[in-house]
C-alpha cells in the first residue's frame, strides 16, 4: 500500500510509525512543511489516563515516549492567593519539541520517510498514493481545500490566551486565578523540563482590551503578565516563543473522509487544551486508522468506514466536555467570589464527567473540607 501522510504532528507520526512497523512493505511518506527541528510553544501535559491508552497499543514505544516525562500527583489551584491541593490527579509532562524527536527517531528507524520543507496543500499533489491521510493541524489546508466535501464546522470561542514559558517551575499543574481592578487574568502553567515551565495566559475580551493588549506588542504583553502574575512568579520573567495572543477554535468535521483521503488528530476535530488532550486525541486517532486500515487491507472506503464508527462517539463526548470547560473559563467572573476550597470544587465538577463521589474515591481529604464547608455554611444560615 502507498500511504501519503500530511503533517509530521503526533497524529501524522505516531501513525506512519504503527502502520510501517505492522506492514513494513508500505510505502509511508510525511510531508511536513517545517524543518525538523522547529516547534512552536512549550510543553505538552498528559493525564495518567491519556498515557493508558499508548501503553496497551505498543509498550516499547510507550517506554521510549515517557522515557523523559516529569510526573507530579497532584494539581494546585491557586485562587484568592491560597493554593488548594487536589491529590491523586496524576500528570505527566514532557516539551513537546522532545515528544515529536522521540516520534521522529523512532519513525526513521522503523523505515518512514519523513519529508521535512515539503508543504502540501492539494491532495491532487499525490496522485499516485492508495490512502492520503490530512493530519495538518487545526487550521488544515487540505480541509479547506476540500471543504464541500469533508464540511467543516467552526466555533470560534471568545477567550484571549498567549502561551508563554518561565524558569520558575510549578511542580504541580497549577491554575491560577487572579482578580485585578480591570478583570480576572488566569494562568496554566506546570514544569515540563528540570529548567521551564509553561505559562499559558487567558483572559476575557473585554478584560484584555481594557488592559490594551489588543493593541499590545508580544514584549509588552509579556511585561504587563509577568505583573498581573508577579506574586505567583516569585522575581522569574515569562519568556516568549511567537507569544501572540489567539483564541480557541473549536473544530468539528460532517465527513470524516472523502475518496481516497481521510482526516487525523486536529484537523478532523480540535478540543480544548484545558483538558490538555489534543495530542492524546490525536495520538488515539492514529491507533484507530492504523487497525481499521490493518483489518481492511484491500478494502479502503470499509477502512474508513470503521474508523469512523470506532471513533465518532468518544471524540463527540470528548467535545461536549471540551466546550462545558470552555464555558467555565469564560463565565469564571460568576465564581471569583467562592472560597478557595468551593472554587476548586466547582472547577472540578465542571465538564459533568466527574461526580462527588467520584471525587471523594480520588481525594477524600479534599471532600472532607467541601462538606465540611458546606454544613459551616448551613450552620451559619441556620444561626
Ligand atoms: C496553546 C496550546 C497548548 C496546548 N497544550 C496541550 C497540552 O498541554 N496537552 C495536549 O495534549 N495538547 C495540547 N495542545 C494541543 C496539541 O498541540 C494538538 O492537539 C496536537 O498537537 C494535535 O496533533 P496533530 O498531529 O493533529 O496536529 P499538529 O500537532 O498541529 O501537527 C500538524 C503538523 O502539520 C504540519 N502542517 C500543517 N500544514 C501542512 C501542510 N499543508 N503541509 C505539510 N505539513 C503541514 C504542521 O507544521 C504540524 O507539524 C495545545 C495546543 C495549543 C495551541
Amino acid at each position: 500500500m502507498r500511504i501519503a501522510v500530511i503533517g509530521g504532528g503526533p497524529a501524522g507520526l505516531f501513525f506512519s510509525l504503527l502502520m510501517k512497523q505492522r506492514h513494513p512493505q508500505d510505502e509511508i511518506v510525511v510531508h511536513e512543511r517545517n524543518a525538523a527541528n522547529a516547534t512552536y510553544g512549550w510543553g505538552v501535559v498528559f493525564s495518567d489516563i491519556a498515557l493508558a491508552f499508548l501503553k496497551e497499543a505498543d509498550e516499547a514505544f510507550f517506554r521510549k515516549f515517557t522515557a523523559h516525562h516529569t510526573r507530579c500527583d497532584y494539581m494546585e489551584i491557586v485562587h484568592q492567593g491560597v493554593p488548594v491541593r487536589l491529590s491523586n490527579n496524576h500528570f505527566s509532562r514532557t516539551a513537546r519539541i522532545d515528544m515529536l524527536r522521540v516520534l521522529q527517531q523512532a519513525c526513521a528507524e522503523a523505515g518512514v520517510d519523513v519529508r521535512y520543507q515539503s508543504h502540501v496543500t492539494d491532495p491532487a499533489q499525490l496522485s499516485d498514493a492508495d490512502v492520503i491521510v490530512a493530519a495538518d493541524g487545526v487550521n488544515s489546508e487540505v480541509r479547506t481545500h476540500l471543504a464541500e466535501d469533508f464540511m467543516p464546522s467552526f466555533d470560534e470561542r471568545r477567550n484571549k490566551f498567549a502561551w508563554y514559558g518561565t524558569a520558575r517551575l510549578f511542580h504541580p499543574v497549577s491554575l491560577i486565578f487572579r482578580q485585578t481592578p480591570h478583570g480576572v487574568f488566569m494562568a496554566h502553567a506546570y514544569q515540563y523540563s528540570p529548567d521551564r515551565s509553561t505559562f499559558l495566559v487567558e483572559v476575557d475580551p473585554e478584560t484584555w482590551q481594557r488592559c490594551g493588549l489588543d493593541t499590545a506588542a508580544e514584549d509588552e504583553s509579556r511585561a504587563f503578565c509577568e505583573q498581573i502574575f508577579a506574586d505567583d512568579l516569585q522575581g522569574h520573567s515569562l519568556l516568549t516563543n511567537r507569544s501572540n495572543w489567539f483564541q480557541a477554535r473549536v473544530v468539528g468535521n460532517a465527513r470524516w473522509s472523502h475518496r481516497n483521503v481521510v482526516l487525523l488528530g486536529d484537523a478532523l476535530r480540535s478540543v480544548h487544551f484545558s483538558l490538555g488532550s489534543g495530542t492524546r486525541m490525536a495520538m488515539q486517532d492514529a491507533i484507530a486508522l492504523f487497525e481499521a486500515l490493518s483489518a481492511h487491507r484491500n478494502d479502503v472506503q470499509a477502512a474508513f468506514a470503521s474508523f469512523e464508527q470506532s471513533r465518532r462517539g468518544a471524540s463527540d463526548r470528548f467535545q461536549d466536555a471540551a466546550r462545558r470547560s470552555l464555558d467555565w473559563y469564560e463565565s469564571v467572573g460568576q465564581r471569583m467570589h467562592l472560597d478557595p476550597v468551593s472554587f476548586a470544587y466547582d472547577y472540578m465538577l465542571r465538564t459533568g464527567r466527574v461526580s462527588h463521589e467520584d471525587l471523594r474515591e480520588r481525594d477524600p481529604t479534599f471532600v472532607a473540607q467541601v462538606e465540611a464547608n458546606a454544613a459551616s455554611a448551613l450552620h451559619g444560615h441556620a444561626a
